[in-house]
């Protein structure tokens, strides 16, 4: 019998596939390398410590027997560990994960990812500093100019609604860009990762989801909020932030509200956001208000007299979405309508929009957008009926009514037809479990919020 290490090994793993589950045997056996074969030992490659504590622990008695029948009494198995420490990250495995991504093998969730999900119009260029982001915007900006080595990892930045978090975090994968050849630059948001892990999961392949963080040079993760309540997701988000931290990688997080905060998020998860920067932004000052309405008209080509700048900075006070909303409006009349913007128009136009969002965050607009969506009347979302696809409605109002509304549990549940408080929480708890499971569902609830957001906008002309 001449045999060499590959077609030894290839001989054990025809053998091994039946007697395992195709999923074990895909998870398990088919990323295992054999490396060489002497006086009947078999040296394997596995791609890291738990790999191969997993084997020792689940398989080596399969294995055994295995290697018995095709290489003899003296048959005997050793390994290789890949990623063992940092410098083996560094050096080997980072050079084998190089390769397959020039091969363009590796895992598909991140390639996807690689830069390409980045917003470039949102630059620091266009962002304009203020009292109320300067915090923010300059560590920001630090850590793009010392990618891995920033005393700010993870920078944290939270704020409300409209204020400029998904600006900066990709203004942030811009800079990078700009400055550096072929950055892995892994930007995402929330409900997209917590998908990704589901698919994963689902493919098991989570496995190798969690290693290829290792190709990863920045990892900003948008609205981490949503993770409230998603244990799973967690669970590997905190695994692959450890990893990271420990390696020197740049980690960037947003939120809406300060860390201390959030609920339903683990405490050592919350405890590692506080070794960073925490940075809040604020609503922005009238000055800031004035400053940001000038560049935005520039940008639009739009002509505004100083008392229209004055007028709107003085009167919408809340969020730069929201100034936005009123430039989009008066450039839609003044080429629409040909209106010349003046004062009158612009009160108009504030007026409404100050109007639109006063109606907009309330319960009932949520609870007509859910109604039209599923073509469900509003009294059935509100009624007794059990039925599969009423409770899913009601449910995604509830959950919907609760993030986006200031109203109290208490109000949402009379609001929904006099539900108590109890079951407003399970069905939030509900939503939340349901998107950590079902891909599909998680779509849904993106797709949802954007058209309750998109309902804002359009009323705006
Ligand atoms: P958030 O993610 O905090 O909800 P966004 O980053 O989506 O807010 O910002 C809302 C809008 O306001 C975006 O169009 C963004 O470009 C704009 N914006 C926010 N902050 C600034 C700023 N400081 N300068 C210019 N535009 C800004
Ligand atoms: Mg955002």
């Amino acid at each position: 019998m001449n045999l060499n290490h590959t077609s030894a090994w290839e001989k054990c793993l025809t053998e091994i596939k039946g007697l395992v589950d195709e999923k074990s045997f895909r998870t398990w056996f088919a990323p295992i390398k054999p490396v060489k074969l002497e006086d009947s030992v078999l040296t394997i490659q596995v791609p890291n410590k738990f790999f191969y504590d997993w084997i020792e622990e689940n398989y080596i008695g399969l294995l055994g027997k295995v290697l018995y029948k095709h290489l003899g009494k003296n048959a005997g198995l050793e390994y290789q560990i890949l990623v063992e420490n940092h410098r083996d990250i560094e050096g080997n495995y980072k050079q084998a994960l190089e390769r397959k991504l020039k091969e363009n093998k590796i895992i598909d969730f991140l390639n996807e990812e690689f830069n390409q999900s980045l917003n470039a119009n949102y630059t620091f260029d266009n962002f304009v500093q203020g009292d109320c982001n300067k915090l923010a915007r300059n560590a920001a900006v630090s850590i793009t100019g010392n990618l891995g080595k920033s005393a700010f990892n993870p920078l944290i930045i939270y704020g409300g609604v409209g204020l400029g978090k998904t600006h900066i975090i990709n203004a942030i994968g811009n800079e990078i860009k700009k400055n550096n050849t072929n950055p892995r630059i892994v930007y995402t948001n929330t409900e997209r990762f917590t998908n990704q892990i589901i698919k994963a999961l689902r493919d098991n392949q989570i496995y190798e989801f969690i290693n290829s963080f290792q190709m990863v040079d920045i990892f900003m993760i948008d609205d981490i909020q949503f993770l409230e309540g998603r244990t799973k997701t967690q669970e590997i988000f905190f695994n692959i932030f450890n990893y990271m931290h420990q390696n020197d990688k740049q980690l960037v997080i947003t939120s809406d509200r300060p860390p201390h905060e959030l609920q339903g998020i683990q405490e050592r998860l919350i405890s590692r956001f506080k070794w960073g920067l925490v940075a809040d932004i604020q609503k922005p000052d009238l000055e800031t208000r004035i400053k940001i309405l000038e560049s935005k008209a520039q940008r639009d080509q739009l002509y505004l007299t100083p008392d229209v700048l004055n007028f709107i900075g003085h009167n919408v006070t809340g969020s730069i979405r929201e100034l936005e909303g009123v430039l989009v409006s008066l450039s839609a009349h003044s080429t629409l309508n040909e209106r010349i913007i003046d004062l009158e128009l612009t009160s108009e136009v504030v007026d409404k929009i100050s109007h639109t969002n006063r109606r907009v965050i309330s319960v009932d607009n949520i609870q007509q957008v859910i109604s039209d969506h599923f073509g469900i009347p509003v009294s059935s979302i509100n009624g007794k009926s059990r039925k599969k696809e009423i409770v899913i409605a009601r449910q995604l109002g509830i959950y919907f009514s609760k993030e986006m509304t200031d109203s109290p549990l208490k109000d949402i549940g009379n609001n929904f037809g006099g539900r108590d408080h109890s079951t407003v929480l399970y069905s939030i708890k509900s939503v939340n479990n349901q998107i950590d499971v079902d891909p599909l569902f998680s779509e849904l609830v993106v797709k949802l919020r954007n058209k309750l957001e998109n309902s804002l906008i359009k009323s705006f002309n």
